[in-house]
C-alpha cells in the first residue's frame, strides 16, 4: 500500500516537473491562437503557484531566473495575443496578496514591481523609449543610477516625524502591518530629527529595501540548518522570513538592515528630482546608499552597471541589478505607470553566476550540534569570483528532493553570492552510473547511532562526547566572533584534541609552550603569539564568552542582550526561567535552552576551569551612547507614557546605559510616571524614590 502511495507521489512529482520544464522551454512564437489562452492559464498557475512559495512562505521551489523566465514567457504570449490577458494575471499584478497572520495596511499610493531589463539591448529600448515619450533627445534627460538591493521592499509611515508604522509591500495595494518587526532594525530612526534647512513634514512616508547581510544570511542559514529548519534560498528571502515573523524577538535576533531609497509623493516639501529625495532623506537622518550616480546617457548608465558587475562582488550585502530612475519628478508624473511597474524606472538585473560541474562523492560533515550534514564533493569550478569543491545539500530530504546522485552533472550557483549551493541536476547528461546517496544511520566520526527525531530534517550524532561535536564547538569558541583568538584555527585544533592536548575549550587556557611548540609548523615566534592571543583573550567581553559557548538559540545579538541584562555570568546562571522570559527579545525558547545549558554538568565542569584561568565574567554593559543620568542606573515605568510605548522608552533607556527594571525597590534611581498609573507610583512613594513625569524623560533625553 505504501509503495503504491509513494509510486503515485512521485508520478505527481515527475508530472509537475515536466509541466515547468515544458512551460520553460515555450516557443512563443510558434505557439497559435487556439492554444494561447490553454498555455497563459498554464503559465499563470505555475506563477501563481511560485508566488504563493516565494512571498507568503518565503521558501521558493524554483529558481528566480526560472520564475524570470515563466513570467516572461507570459508577458510575450499576452503581448501577441492581448485578448487572452485577464486583469489577475500575475503580468498585470505585483507579489502576492497577503495571507493572515499581520493585521493589513493599505497604502497611500501603490507600492510598485519593476520593469526588468536583462541585457543592454533591452536597457537602450527602455531609455530610448523614455526619450521618445517626453519627445526629448539623448542628454536632455537626467537619470540616476542606485544599486538594486536584494531584500524586501517596506513602506515606514511617520506622523510629526515619529515612526507610527512600517508595513510589507504585499500586493503592492494592501501589506502587512509590521511595525513591531521593524522597530527593531537599528537603522530605522523612531524619530526624525528636522534642523533650520531640513523640515519635517506632518505626514511622511518613506520605502525602502530591508536586506541581511551576505555574513547574516550566512549566520542564520548555518544556525537553521543546526536547528534542522529548512536553509533560506537567498537573503531576499531570508531578509523577509525574519520580517515577518509573529514575534519580534525573533526578528531581533537578525541584523536586519536597510536602505531607503523613495518618498511618496509629499506636498509640505518642495523637492523636484529624485537625487534630492535621497539627499533630503539622509539630512533627516534615514539611511541612503552611498553609491548613487546622477547620469545623462545611455553610454554613462551603461558604463555604471558595467563598474558594478564585479565590484558588486565585494559589498557586504547581496545586489541583484542596478535601477534607473528618471531624475525629474516632474518628468517621472509625465511617464506614469502600468498597473505593474513605473514607466520612468528599470531594473537591469545582472545574470545570476551558475557554473556546471560534476559531484565526485557525497560526504557528510558533523557539527557542533551534532548535526549531520550532506555535502557535495565536486569538481573543482570558478563561481562568482572563487573556487568551488564542496556545496552544502542541507538535509536528506534536500537530496531527494534535488535527486542529487553521485557521478551527476549538476548546476551550481552561490545563494546569496556567499553559500555554494547545488541549483538542479542536469538529468539530460546521466549515463546511468550515477550512485543514489543513501544517509548513514551512524555517525560517521564516531559511529555512535545518528537519530533523527521525527518531524524534523536533520539527523544528529547521538552522543556528547563525539570527537567531531567537540572539534567543532571548541573551533568556534576560538572563531573571529568568539573568543577571537588570532592563530587557533581549525588545523591547531584538530592537532591538539588528537594529542589529548585539550578535551574542551576551557583546556586550551592551560596549554604550556612546549605543548604548541612544534605543532603544525609552530615555531618560537608563532608560539609565543599563540600564548599571547590566548593569554588576551581572556579580557574579552562576556558577550563574546557566551557566545563562544555555543548555546543553542544564542547568537551574537542574543548574547549581547543577555551580557547586558546581567552584571556577570554568575548572576546569569542563577537566573530562573521566569527571570530570563522577562527581558525584552528572550522567548520561552531561549530561555528554556540558557537554563538547560547551565544546568548540564559538563558545562558547569568547563565554566570553572574558565574560571580558574581567569576569564572574565564581568558584564561591560556594552552601551552605544551613554548619558550620566541614565548610566547605571535603574528606572521603572508605571502607566502610559504619550509619546513612547513601553519597549521605545526602555530601548531609549537601555541605550542611554541604564536599566528597566518591573519593579520598584531603594536600588531604583526614579520612576517614570504616566498616565493611569499602578501600584508602583505607591511603592515609589514608599521608598522616596524620585518621581519624573514624561515630559521630565523627554528633557534628560535631550539634554546635551
Ligand atoms: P524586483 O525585485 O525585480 O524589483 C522591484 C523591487 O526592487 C522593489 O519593490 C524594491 O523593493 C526593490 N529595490 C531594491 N533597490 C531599489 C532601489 N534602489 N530603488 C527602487 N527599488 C529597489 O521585483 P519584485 O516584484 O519585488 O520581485 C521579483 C523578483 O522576485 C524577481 O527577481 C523574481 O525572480 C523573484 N521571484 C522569484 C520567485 C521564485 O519562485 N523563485 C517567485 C516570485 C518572485
Amino acid at each position: 500500500m505504501e509503495n503504491i502511495k509513494n509510486s503515485s507521489l512521485n508520478q505527481k512529482k515527475e508530472n509537475s516537473n515536466d509541466n515547468l520544464k515544458y512551460l520553460l522551454d515555450l516557443n512563443i512564437s510558434k505557439i497559435n491562437k487556439d492554444d494561447a489562452l490553454h498555455i497563459a492559464e498554464k503559465l499563470r498557475d505555475e506563477l501563481n503557484r511560485n508566488n504563493y512559495y516565494y512571498y507568503i512562505k518565503d521558501n521558493p521551489i524554483i529558481s528566480d531566473p526560472e520564475y524570470d523566465k515563466l513570467l516572461r514567457n507570459l508577458f510575450e504570449l499576452e503581448k501577441k495575443f492581448p485578448e487572452i490577458v485577464t486583469s489577475d494575471s500575475p503580468t498585470q499584478r505585483i507579489g502576492a496578496p497577503v495571507e493572515g497572520g499581520f493585521p493589513t495596511v493599505t497604502h497611500s499610493e501603490k507600492m510598485l514591481s519593476l520593469q526588468d531589463a536583462f541585457d543592454y539591448d533591452e536597457l537602450k529600448d527602455f531609455i530610448d523609449r523614455i526619450y521618445k515619450d517626453l519627445n526629448l533627445k539623448e542628454n536632455e534627460v537626467e537619470f540616476v543610477c542606485e544599486l538594486k538591493i536584494d531584500g524586501l521592499a517596506v513602506s515606514l509611515l511617520y506622523e510629526n516625524g515619529k515612526l507610527v508604522r512600517g508595513a510589507t509591500r504585499g500586493d503592492g495595494e494592501i501589506g502587512e502591518d509590521i511595525t513591531s518587526n521593524i522597530k527593531t532594525i537599528k537603522s530605522i530612526p523612531l524619530r526624525l530629527i528636522p534642523d533650520y534647512q531640513h523640515k519635517i513634514p506632518s505626514v511622511l512616508e518613506v520605502r525602502g529595501e530591508a536586506y541581511l547581510s551576505k555574513e547574516e544570511f550566512k549566520r542564520i542559514n548555518e544556525e537553521r540548518e543546526d536547528q534542522g529548519i529548512f536553509a533560506f534560498a537567498n537573503p531576499r528571502n531570508s531578509a523577509a522570513g525574519s520580517l515577518r515573523q509573529i514575534d519580534p524577538k525573533i526578528t531581533a535576533d537578525r541584523k536586519l538592515n536597510i536602505f531607503i531609497y523613495a518618498m511618496a509623493a509629499n506636498e509640505e516639501l518642495v523637492i523636484d528630482n529624485q537625487y534630492e529625495v535621497l539627499n533630503y532623506l539622509k539630512e533627516v537622518g534615514f539611511r541612503i546608499n552611498p553609491n548613487i550616480k546622477k547620469v545623462a546617457s545611455f553610454y554613462e548608465i551603461k558604463n555604471y552597471c558595467e563598474s558594478w558587475k564585479d565590484k558588486r562582488k565585494e559589498l557586504p550585502y547581496e545586489t541583484d541589478g542596478i535601477v534607473i530612475k528618471v531624475n525629474s519628478l516632474v518628468y517621472q508624473k509625465k511617464l506614469g505607470q502600468t498597473t505593474r511597474n513605473p514607466r520612468w524606472a528599470i531594473a537591469f538585473k545582472f545574470p545570476p553566476e551558475e557554473k556546471t560541474t560534476k559531484v565526485l562523492d557525497i560526504k557528510v560533515s558533523v557539527g557542533r550540534t551534532g548535526a549531520l550534514t550532506p555535502v557535495a564533493v565536486l569538481e573543482p569550478v570558478v563561481v562568482s569570483g572563487s573556487t568551488v569543491s564542496n556545496a552544502t545539500l542541507h538535509n536528506e530530504d534536500e537530496i531527494k528532493k534535488k535527486d542529487v546522485r553521485i557521478g551527476d552533472w549538476v548546476l551550481v550557483h552561490k545563494a546569496g553570492d556567499v553559500i555554494p549551493e547545488v541549483v538542479k541536476v542536469i538529468t539530460e547528461k546521466r549515463t546511468g552510473s550515477e550512485k543514489p546517496f543513501v544517509m548513514p544511520d551512524k555517525c560517521p566520526v564516531c559511529g555512535s547511532d545518528a537519530i533523527r527525531p521525527e518531524g524534523e530534517a536533520v539527523r544528529r550524532c547521538a552522543s556528547l562526547a563525539c570527537p567531531a561535536v567537540q572539534y567543532e564547538a571548541i573551533v568556534h569558541f576560538a572563531s573571529k566572533s568568539g573568543m577571537d583568538i588570532e592563530g587557533l584555527g581549525p588545523a591547531i585544533i584538530d592537532k591538539l584534541l588528537k594529542e589529548n592536548l585539550i578535551k574542551d575549550a576551557s583546556d586550551i587556557y592551560y596549554l604550556k609552550y612546549e605543548n604548541i611548540f612544534g605543532l603544525e609548523n609552530f615555531k618560537e615566534k608563532s608560539t609565543n603569539n599563540l600564548i599571547n592571543a590566548i593569554q588576551k583573550s581572556k579580557n574579552q567581553p562576556l558577550s563574546r564568552l557566551l557566545f563562544a559557548m555555543g548555546i543553542r538559540y544564542v547568537g551574537e545579538h542574543i548574547a549581547d542582550v543577555l551580557s547586558q541584562s546581567f552584571n556577570d555570568l554568575d548572576e546569569l546562571m542563577n537566573a530562573k526561567f521566569e527571570d530570563l522570559s522577562q527581558i525584552f527579545e528572550i522567548g520561552p525558547r531561549i530561555a528554556q535552552s540558557v537554563v538547560a545549558f547551565f544546568k548540564q554538568e559538563q558545562n558547569k565542569n568547563v565554566i570553572e576551569k574558565l574560571r580558574k584561568a581567569g576569564i572574565n565574567f564581568k558584564s561591560d554593559h556594552k552601551i552605544f551612547n551613554i548619558k550620566k543620568e541614565f548610566d547605571k542606573k535603574t528606572f521603572v515605568i508605571t502607566g502610559k507614557l504619550e509619546s513612547f510605548t513601553r519597549d521605545e522608552a526602555k530601548a531609549l533607556i537601555e541605550n542611554f546605559g541604564g536599566k528597566v527594571s518591573s519593579s520598584v525597590s531603594k536600588n531604583t534611581e526614579a520612576v517614570i510616571v504616566g498616565s493611569e498609573p499602578g501600584s508602583k507610583l505607591a511603592d515609589a512613594i514608599k521608598f522616596k524614590i524620585t518621581r519624573l513625569t514624561e515630559q521630565d524623560f523627554k528633557n534628560m533625553i535631550k539634554e546635551k
